[in-house]
Parts: C-alpha cells; sequence; structure tokens
C-alpha cells in the first residue's frame, strides 16, 4: 500500500490505473477508522481494482465550537486497518494541501441540508460537499462509497454528484454496530464507561421505531414520541433532534407514506452521536 501526501502524487498513481483501464474506488475518511470503515474500504475492494482511501480530517465541515482541534487522529493505526482491507493507496494531506490560503470556491446546497444535521450544524454540509467534491476530482473515482451511519450525508452527496454530473458511482453501505447495537463511530472514544452505557440509548430508539413502523405504525410523530420517552429516561442523554424525513430528498414528513429516513443525535455527556434507519416502506 501507498502512503501520498499531495494532490498530484495521487493524481500520479491514478493516471498510471486509468492508462491500464483499472476501476478506481473511492473511500473518504476522517481516519481514526474502525469496522465502519472497514466495511466501505472491503466493499470497495471486492467491486474495483484500486481502493483509495482519504484520511483527512476536514476543516471546513466543523463549526466554530466544534471538535476539530481535539478530533481523535491515529495515522499510523488507520493505515495498518486499511492495508489489511485492501486499500492501494492512502491520500493523507495538510489541510494547506487542500485549501489554498485564498481559497474561496465552496460546494453549497440549497436543498437537503436544512433539515437534521443541517438545522444544528449549518455550516457543516458546505464543508462536506466541498470536500467530497475535491476528492472525488482528485482520486478520478469511479466509484465512491458512504456509509448509512451518515444517512444525510449520503444523499446529500448523491444529490451533489447528480446535480454538478460528477462521473462517479455513489455506493451507500450499511451501519455497521458494536454487539450490544452502539452505532460504531471515532466519536466513541470520548464516552466514559457510564456514558458508553448510556449512549445505548439511540440504538435502543432506533429499534423501538422501526418496531413501531414494522408494527403498522404510520403516524410519525407517535413514532418519534415514543423514541424521544425512550432517550429522555436515560439522565446523561440530551437531544438535538429525533426527527423524520422523506428518503432520500430530507424534506420534513408527518405519515410514513413512502420511504423515510428516521435520524437523531444526541448528546451524551459533551458528545454528540447520532443514529438512524431507512424505512423503504
Ligand atoms: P467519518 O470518518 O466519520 O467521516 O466516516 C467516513 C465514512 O465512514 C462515512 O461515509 C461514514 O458514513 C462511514 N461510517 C462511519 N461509521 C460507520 C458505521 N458505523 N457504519 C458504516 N459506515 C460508517
Amino acid at each position: 500500500m501507498q502512503i501520498a501526501t499531495t494532490v498530484s502524487e495521487v493524481r500520479q498513481h491514478v493516471r498510471a490505473w486509468k492508462r491500464e483501464g483499472l476501476i478506481v474506488g473511492l473511500v473518504p475518511t476522517m481516519g481514526f477508522l474502525h469496522e465502519g470503515h472497514a466495511s466501505l474500504i472491503e466493499r470497495a475492494a471486492a467491486e474495483c481494482d484500486r481502493v483509495v482511501v482519504s484520511v483527512f480530517v476536514n476543516p471546513t465541515q466543523f463549526g466554530p465550537n466544534e471538535d476539530f482541534e481535539s478530533y481523535p487522529r491515529d495515522f499510523r493505526a488507520d493505515c495498518a486497518l486499511a492495508e489489511s482491507r485492501g486499500a492501494t493507496l492512502v491520500f493523507h494531506p495538510e489541510p494547506s494541501e487542500m485549501y489554498a490560503s485564498d481559497a474561496c470556491t465552496f460546494v453549497d446546497m440549497d436543498g437537503l441540508t436544512g433539515q437534521l444535521c443541517g438545522k444544528s450544524r449549518p455550516t457543516h454540509f458546505r464543508g462536506v460537499c466541498t470536500v467530497v467534491c475535491k476528492l472525488m476530482n482528485i482520486a478520478g473515482a469511479d466509484r465512491a462509497y458512504f456509509g448509512q451511519k451518515d444517512a444525510q450525508q449520503l444523499a446529500v452527496v448523491r444529490r451533489m454528484v447528480r446535480d454538478l454530473n460528477i462521473d462517479v458511482e455513489v455506493v451507500g453501505c450499511p451501519i455497521v454496530r458494536e454487539d450490544d447495537g452502539l452505532a460504531k463511530s471515532s466519536r466513541n472514544t470520548y464516552l466514559s464507561p457510564e456514558e458508553r452505557t448510556a449512549a445505548l440509548v439511540l440504538s435502543r430508539a432506533v429499534r423501538e421505531g422501526r418496531a413501531l413502523i414494522e408494527g403498522g405504525e404510520r403516524d410519525g410523530e407517535r413514532v418519534l414520541a415514543a423514541m424521544r420517552r425512550t432517550i429522555e429516561a436515560e439522565p446523561l442523554a440530551r437531544i438535538d433532534y429525533v426527527d423524520m424525513v422523506t428518503w432520500d430528498s430530507i424534506e420534513p414528513v408527518r405519515r410514513v407514506d413512502g420511504p423515510v429516513l428516521v435520524a437523531l443525535a444526541v448528546y451524551v455527556g459533551t458528545t454528540r452521536l447520532i443514529d438512524n434507519f431507512i424505512w423503504e416502506g
């Protein structure tokens, strides 16, 4: 496995691969890789000839009071995991390599970003779209792999690719969980042992919401109210949002008539965690 820190190094590799007619997969990450990331890398390795994993804690997708500085980083461990799951190249740029000091072009989206995480993180998706668009351009990827763990992000990226005619196939991959149900996340490392136990309310609420819809409940507010009650019963948890939107246009919806995304963000202590399920109907 190779490591590149500059855009031109990545382009050299990709040009050589393309000359051989090889299919290139891209897995964008912020590092501190776990089994969730590993599932994306493995899928990419199974479906593509070459796999580029980017490890970049993207400053533009963090708000001013968010955890950009303290976000966990362990590049050596990331390389070991990426290589063991089939990555060909890890792209690990400095922020200055990705953003010139006078960079003034960003990818912004009018729709899809006003709900869910877009409400509490108003500049987040502008940063996500910009960096993902740049990574797709840099890696010349034929396919790009994203987790349903960040379901709104998956929908946003799909829409951006469609709207901007980016020549890449976006592949969504299922949420990978711990044995007890907690969705794997680099941010789980922030949790104390008590908070780690309390964090199970997210997946419990997800299971309850899904069971209600599977049982025939079609009133969105009733589903959400039950989920909120479960979370509010946990003293260490504080709800940011528990909402239902259309999948995949991320518009508010009150009844379960077509495919819906039920998503939540919950602070456990000071750590903000997310989880969701998609009901395809
Ligand atoms: P991150 O490093 O958190 O930006 O995540 C990079 C990619 O990995 C995103 O597409 C995430 O949705 C995906 N991902 C993170 N955690 C999980 C998980 N538990 N299951 C599946 N995909 C995940």
